[in-house]
């Protein structure tokens, strides 16, 4: 049978650091033993027993397996990880369930929600064989989606947790299709079945369909966000093994074989409990021997995923070099990793970690940063072994690794060796399902602190890619954005911490961040550049919504180049001259096409002219909010024969003018982003949540009974949700529990649009009046 045989050592916390290092905590019997037999060696040894074990496992790709947990928030994900930690002796059995191991920051633990993503690596022995489990933990909240998804490039598998009593909720959804969007195959676990028992007294049939109910919204997520090919063969079967059910804070967890094999009921479960006797399950149902067999049965090894996952999340040929050392995992081949998290340590500075999908990382190796266009040495390889980094010489294909000595990496970002620094086609890029939609400004309370405030804003930025930070010189405004008022919050807590504790700041209330758009298309506007000698005549239109969604899902992207993306376009409708002439795409869904006929010297300031296309993009002229969905079309241009004359100071502010000129001839309208809500409330208040949900300029799409629990889906506006938390609260005496997630963006009404452009012109110190067209577009 199979049996995790994890036993470590801990460090102290003092030891936190990368070095070797000599001195140990010990937990439990065996790590002793192990300890004393080999006393003298240990003081330049690694820390943990496992290390030379796991790098020997690391060479045997079809015993890996690269997994993460997901799950709504509060469904128990960090309870269960913590479950197969103590397998990993890195917390003691009798705390798991209490104590939080990956849960390791202050703030985390005081908020009991995970922000940060850590890695672990645990053996596991299946049959006789001995199995490698690299295991990233990701956060279950909502705000912080954004580093599930980057957690998801890393790994070919995932557990998703769900809660028995609350079943499939807005963010199950949502990481579940992240996952499938990614071709990350899932099983599932089902949680908290000791609440089923304790709390709603359920009788075994009860259970059971509750259970099969769970099962059955499961599959339908598979069905209808998995791949045509993978996903009847991906749905979960409990009579197959890839479903298993417990509880997690009980430590107790079975699959059908494993019931079957130890001839336990649901009766029996329930009858442990009445005899109040859960010990004995924990002893007969170990539920991290539910877990990780569960894991090695049905989750695929590095070799059989990369096949299919490598066409998915990169975009270069298959049949290169690189192309099919990535598709078999060839620890032969050349270094490619996908950095998937990039985090600032005290100590080592920048630690990146991520995913190898062919050769080897080694200390002193000639690195290439694709994205960043820097070459870099790697100054150290380590693994991952709870919150603690463990220094070896190498990591090779199918594995995780953190590298340090590269200061520009960044989450997405596509390492290679550097002998393959040419013509190396980086990693799709990593997409978000939520966008940052709120911003708070923030200053600091004595001025002569604004230089450490920049510093702790750039570490943030660099850590966390869905927060975006803006310096505006003009206005002394600093500005974070983020996805939600508790990302914000949380945000600026980090900021003070990284600031040793001691840096006092004002931060505003919450604003939206809005989008500037078009829904017809604008004139032909020509502009002159400054200096009169240069002509372009541009034209926008609205960019069109299937085009806009090939973008989101990463199947258009710049890095494919002017001619992969020509065929994607034609069949996307677009006509043959403009599908194969697009320029550039701006990251807020604009595009520019270049429709001229044989204009001279057009080559040299193409460059330029995108500039002023991105300028132009990131300042809409409405109220300088990012304009998005635009389709910027170069019809002709004449340009001076001298270079002196047609310099960037030239080019690019006509570019922008001609742009910004047409699109305010063409109707400009204000788009506001708009939340998915998910509320789960007794039967009884369904009333005044859809009450609520309508009041707030939000509509109700569907309700559905869950067992005792209405849940309601709808979209509500963004704006409309500061201060939502209390009057949910009131409204349903506290007893409903509710979701949102960023959804998309829609056409605020007229009179909020104009209230929007007002206030903002306003903060901003603009004029109030929106220019006229006339202003950007020039006469002849
Ligand atoms: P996460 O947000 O998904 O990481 O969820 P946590 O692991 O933090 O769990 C959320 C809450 O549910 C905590 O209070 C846990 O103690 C509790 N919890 C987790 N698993 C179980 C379980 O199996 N049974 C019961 N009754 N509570 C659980």
């Amino acid at each position: 049978m199979a049996e995790a045989f994890f036993v470590a050592l801990t460090a102290s916390k003092s030891l936190r650091s990368y070095e070797r290092v000599g001195s140990v905590k010990l937990i439990g019997d065996k790590a002793y033993n192990h300890v004393n037999l080999h006393k003298r060696e240990l003081t330049s040894m690694p820390r943990f027993k496992q290390t030379a074990e796991i790098v020997k496992l690391m060479g045997r790709k079809e015993n890996i397996r690269d997994i993460g947990i997901i799950a709504h928030i509060d469904h128990g994900k960090t309870t269960m990880t913590d479950s197969l930690l103590t397998e990993a002796g890195l917390l003691s059995p009798k705390i798991a369930g209490e104590a939080r191991a990956l849960d390791y920051l202050e703030e985390e633990q005081k908020r009991g929600i995970t922000i940060k993503t850590a890695n672990i690596s645990l053996l596991h022995e299946e049959d006789g064989t001995p199995y490698l489990i690299n295991l990233i933990d990701t956060p279950g909240h909502v705000d912080f989606t954004g580093k599930v998804t980057r957690a998801l490039r890393a790994i070919d598998g995932a557990v998703v947790v769900v809660d028995a009593v609350e079943e499939v909720m807005v963010q199950t959804e949502t990481v579940t299709r992240q996952a499938l969007n990614e071709r990350v195959r899932p099983v599932l676990f089902i949680n908290k079945v000791d609440r089923l028992i304790k709390e709603l007294k359920l009788g075994p049939d009860d259970i059971q369909a509750k259970l099969a109910r769970i099962i059955r919204d499961f599959n339908n997520l598979i069905a209808l966000f998995g791949d045509a090919e993978q996903k009847e063969n991906w749905k979960v079967d409990p009579a197959k093994g890839s479903v298993a059910f417990g509880s997690a804070l009980h430590r107790w967890g079975f699959t059908v074989d494993i019931a079957q094999e130890k001839g336990v009921k649901f009766k029996d479960i329930i009858e442990h409990y009445k005899a109040e006797k859960v010990e004995d399950l924990v002893q007969k149902l170990p539920l991290h021997n539910a877990i990780l067999t569960m894991v090695v049965n049905h989750l695929p090894n590095p070799i059989e995923a990369q096949k299919y996952r490598i066409p998915r999340v990169w975009k270069g040929d298959v049949d290169s070099d690189i192309g099919r050392a990535m598709l078999s995992a060839d620890p032969k081949g050349p270094t490619v990793v996908c950095i998937t998290l990039a985090q600032m340590d005290p100590h080592a500075g920048l630690v990146a970690t991520g995913r190898l999908f062919s050769g080897v990382v080694k200390e002193g190796e000639q690195v290439y940063l694709v994205g960043s266009k820097r070459d870099y040495r790697i100054q150290q390889v380590s693994m991952y072994m709870g919150a603690f980094r463990e220094v070896v010489d190498q990591i090779d294909a199918g594995n995780i690794a953190a590298l340090l000595g590269l200061d520009q990496a960044r989450a997405g970002e596509t390492l290679v060796s550097i002998d393959h620094k040419d013509g190396m086609v980086p990693f799709e890029r990593i997409k978000y399902v939520s966008e940052p939609v709120i911003t708070i400004a923030i200053e600091p309370k004595h001025p002569r602190d604004l230089p450490r405030l920049i510093d702790v804003m750039n570490r943030l930025a660099i850590e966390d890619p869905n927060l975006v930070t803006k310096v505006n010189k003009e206005t002394g405004e600093y500005l974070l954005s983020g996805m939600g008022e508790l990302h914000l919050e949380i945000a600026v807590k980090f900021l003070k911490e990284y600031a040793g504790g001691d840096l006092e700041v004002l931060t505003s209330k919450p604003l939206v961040v809005y989008r500037e758009s078009t829904l017809s298309p604008g004139i032909v506007a020509m502009a002159k550049s400054p200096n009169k000698h240069n002509k372009f005549w541009l034209q926008v239109e609205p960019l069109e919504e299937n085009v806009i969604q090939l973008i989101d899902k990463g199947d258009l992207a710049e890095e494919m180049g002017r001619k992969r993306m020509a065929p994607v376009l034609k069949e996307a409708g677009w006509p043959t001259d403009e599908a194969r002439n697009v320029w550039a795409l701006e990251e807020h869904r604009n595009v520019i096409v270049d429709l001229t006929k044989g204009v001279q010297y057009l080559r040299e300031v193409r460059d330029m002219i995108i500039q002023g296309f991105r300028w132009a993009c990131q300042n809409g002229p409405l109220c300088e909010e990012p304009i998005r969905g635009l389709k910027v079309k170069v019809l002709d241009s004449s340009l001076h024969e001298d270079p002196v004359h047609r310099g960037p100071a030239q080019v690019m502010p006509a570019a922008r003018r001609g742009i910004l000129g047409s699109f305010l001839s063409s109707n400009p309208v204000i788009l506001e982003p708009v939340y998915k809500i998910g509320v789960s409330v007794p039967a009884q208040w369904v009333g005044e949540v859809s009450g609520l949900v309508t009041r707030k300029r939000g509509r109700i799409t569907a309700s559905e009974q869950k067992g005792p629990l209405t849940v309601i889906n709808g979209y509500i506006p963004v704006a409309e949700t500061f201060g939502l938390s209390a009057e949910m609260r009131s409204a349903t005496s506290g007893h409903a529990f509710w979701q949102t997630a960023f959804d998309h963006w829609e056409k605020a009404p007229e009179n909020i649009a104009a209230e929007v452009i007002k206030s903002t012109r306003e903060r901003r110190g603009l004029s109030p009046e929106v220019p006229k067209a006339s202003r950007f577009i020039d006469v002849s």
